[in-house]
């Protein structure tokens, strides 16, 4: 922890001095679009919006208007409903694209993020003569290390002879900008993909995509990010970055419910290059030929090419009713909000720590330009039942083996007085 950030603001441990903050936040209404899980009758104070993002209201109304046209209209629905499903899908592009800084014909929601990683892993990550070697931070997320470890060995390698988990420094947590770009020009033409997280969702610390793109562009390879913690978190600009593919899921920052549909985004430059080799199935075929049922396949020109089935309607629900939430509130008054909320939890925990003794190592960059709302946190001498103690006094925070509690302060729906009670109960936890 450090007191940096009192030079950008002189942050009081007060229930006062936090709502004073609350009653300056103009997105402190926000709150009210969210159902907060209730624990001995009253909301809880929900840090594990990283996790599972909380129900929009009206999610549930619009479950039933759903169940209302498909009960009215059967098959018809596909073009009667009032969202009509055969198209429901493109319901998103505006929404999509604005939210991680794309143009629409470059998104498209489908499936979910793990299978979405896989397929544009097929589609770029084509390893090629010396060409083999996949590069990603330390600690991926498991999955995405799972679909790596199995893309290799579709390719005919073992993996651990063609994937590179780039490690930070001895003694660090987090990795250097300048290490990053120097291990992508040393591997150079060894490299066939470099695929990060924006956030990775262990230490939370958000990288620089624009200079990763640049520089695997510069070693002649293709770059790809994994956005489950960054969609919603932080400002993307994937198509200015240039970024050649991304995926997210849309059930932690983006409150869309439990396995929630997935997005992806594809480069322009890719969408109509028909040497980019995706999978096909009929939902990425020519819509104006595609009820002619021919046999042979004709992608349409843009990121939908990469979609094979009908739109998952009731996958797809609650985040129609999300995503309006942050196209209506957009990504840089909520990063406003983020940086200084997330400030005044590291400043709570750091408080907390003087006044009780326990040990809190931040394990997340200090430099809000390099992390997002998330702080990971080694708590010295607890185990993962810290969590049920914590839940008792209604505070839910995650732990992630073997000494990280994960906290994210959601600017949509937490506030500034959520983080001084959460500092009031880790006081008296850490007390007894
Ligand atoms: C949450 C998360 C996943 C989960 O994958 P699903 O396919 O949605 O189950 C995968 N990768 C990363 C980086 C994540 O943060």
């Amino acid at each position: 922890m450090s007191h940096k950030q009192d030079t950008v603001m002189k942050f009081q441990y007060t229930a006062e001095f936090a709502q004073s903050l609350d009653a300056a936040d103009t997105l402190a209404s926000y709150r009210d679009r969210f159902l907060f899980p209730q624990h001995q009758g009253i909301s809880v104070l929900y840090f594990t919006g990283n996790s599972l993002g909380l129900q929009p209201k009206g999610v549930k109304e619009a479950f039933v208007d759903e169940c209302d046209d498909w009960a009215t209209y059967g098959v018809e629905g596909h073009f009667l409903a009032r969202k009509p499903w055969y198209s429901y899908h493109e319901r998103f592009a505006a929404g999509a694209a604005k939210l991680v800084g794309a143009k629409e014909e470059e998104v498209v929601m489908m499936n979910q993020l793990t299978v979405n990683l896989n397929l544009l892993l097929v589609s770029f990550y084509r390893p090629q003569g010396k060409r083999r070697k996949i590069l990603f931070e330390a600690k991926p997320f498991p999955s995405d290390q799972y679909a790596f470890a199995s893309q290799a060995r579709l390719h005919g390698f073992e993996p651990e002879d063609v994937l590179v988990e780039l490690l930070p420094r001895e003694g660090e947590y987090n990795l250097r900008k300048e290490d990053i770009l120097e291990t992508i020009q040393r591997l150079g033409d060894e490299l066939a993909l470099v695929c990060f997280g924006g956030v990775n969702y262990f230490t939370g610390q958000l990288f620089p995509m624009q200079d990763i793109a640049a520089a695997a562009h510069a070693a002649g390879v293709m770059c790809g990010f994994d956005l489950a913690h960054a969609a919603g978190n932080v400002p993307l600009e994937l198509h200015d970055w240039n970024v050649d593919f991304a995926c997210w899921c849309t059930y932690k920052y983006l409150n869309s419910g439990p396995g929630s549909v997935g997005g992806v985004f594809v480069h322009e430059r890719h969408v109509t290059n028909p040497d980019i080799f995706r999978l096909a199935g009929w939902w990425g075929h020519n819509k104006s030929t595609r009820f002619q049922m021919g046999p042979v396949f004709d992608p349409i020109p843009t990121a939908e090419s990469w979609s094979m089935s009908n739109a998952p309607v009731f996958n797809m629900i609650a985040h129609e009713v999300s995503l309006g939430i942050f196209s209506e509130v957009g990504m840089h008054a909520l990063r406003e909000k983020s940086i200084q909320l997330t400030a005044y939890l590291d400043f709570v925990l750091q408080t907390v720590m003087d006044k009780t003794g326990q040990r809190l190592t931040r394990i997340t960059p200090d430099d809000p330009q390099q992390r997002g709302c998330q702080l990971s946190v080694i708590v010295e001498g607890y185990d993962r039942k810290l969590v049920e103690v914590l839940y008792k006094q209604g505070v839910v925070v995650d732990w992630r083996e073997p000494d990280v509690i994960r906290l994210a302060p959601v600017p949509l729906y937490n506030s500034f007085e959520d983080v001084y009670r959460l500092g009031k109960v880790l006081e008296t936890v850490f007390s007894r």
